[in-house]
């Protein structure tokens, strides 16, 4: 069997970039980072970007796509995106045009030996997207950037050994913070951020189906404090299965979460 193992780079309102390696296949879910920072991290696990063998965009807001003209300039490694966030993108980063391979959501196709399929989420772009991603039995499933999580969602994601599921913000913290009330209506509303309780009802129903690994992400860094997440989650699927949670830091995590079969799962305390 070959080893699977995800590594956050960059998780949060500031900046988003994650590492999916199956095998000898290394993909990477956004580039909301300078690139810099990208290859730093790489290089911190031996990599190079010559290794990656594609980038999943989720949606072309700036938290996602930071590192995007960059990354065209120095890696050939194609690009995918939804229609609606290619045509997006081809405005806002005219570099790309021409660079991305276009897909639609719903579609499944394959990226070296991961299989990819995208679905859409409830959220204020273009066409945002999440994945699913899926190597010899094994799905990866990844959702941010999404106002609450639909009933489709909630289908596509159970039965993933690991999902990274946003937990955004605390609905308090989000209300008594610095935010002006048109941003917080458009984070709270059902085209925003998912708050931490209704991450922690997905993941409740998660855990009830398998899932093993939960990996929090895309903390606000105003309206939320990875305590109050994990706390939240902690709370939530505790006594149902077992299950490790991990709260993505906003900088690149300190070492690769194996996503092995025989991985140790425990309840973080
Ligand atoms: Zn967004
Ligand atoms: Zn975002």
């Amino acid at each position: 069997m070959e080893q699977r193992f995800y590594y956050s780079i960059a998780s949060g309102s500031s900046g988003n970039c994650g590492l999916y390696v199956a095998g000898d296949t290394a993909v990477l879910i956004d580039l909301g980072v300078s690139l810099r920072r990208i290859t730093t991290a790489l290089a911190g696990l031996g990599l190079t970007l010559d290794r990656i063998a594609g980038v999943l965009i989720t949606h072309e807001h700036i938290d996602h796509v930071k590192g995007l003209d960059m990354f065209l300039k120095k890696s050939s490694a194609p690009i995918y995106a939804s229609r609606e966030t290619a045509l997006a993108l081809s405005i806002k980063n005219p570099a790309s045009q021409g660079r991305v391979t276009v897909f639609q959501a719903g579609e499944d196709f394959a990226v070296g030996a991961i299989g990819v399929h995208a679905f859409e989420t409830p959220h204020d772009a273009a066409q945002s997207v999440g994945y699913v991603l899926s190597h010899e039995g094994r799905r990866f499933g990844f959702a941010t950037d999404l106002g609450f999580v639909p009933v489709d969602i909630a289908d596509r994601l159970r039965g993933c050994d690991t999902v990274v599921l946003e937990s955004n913000h605390d609905p308090h913290m989000l209300q008594a913070g610095p935010y002006p009330y048109p941003l917080k209506q458009r984070v709270a509303g059902p085209n925003g951020h998912l708050s931490n309780p209704d991450c922690a009802i997905c993941a409740a129903d998660l855990v009830k189906n398998g899932t093993k690994t939960l990996i929090l992400a895309h903390l606000s860094e105003k309206n939320n404090m990875p305590e109050l997440a994990l706390q939240q989650t902690k709370s939530a699927v505790r006594g149902l299965a077992p299950c490790r949670i991990i709260v993505a830091p906003k900088g690149h995590m300190e070492a690769p979460i194996l996503l092995e079969e025989g991985e140790q799962c425990c309840l973080f305390d």
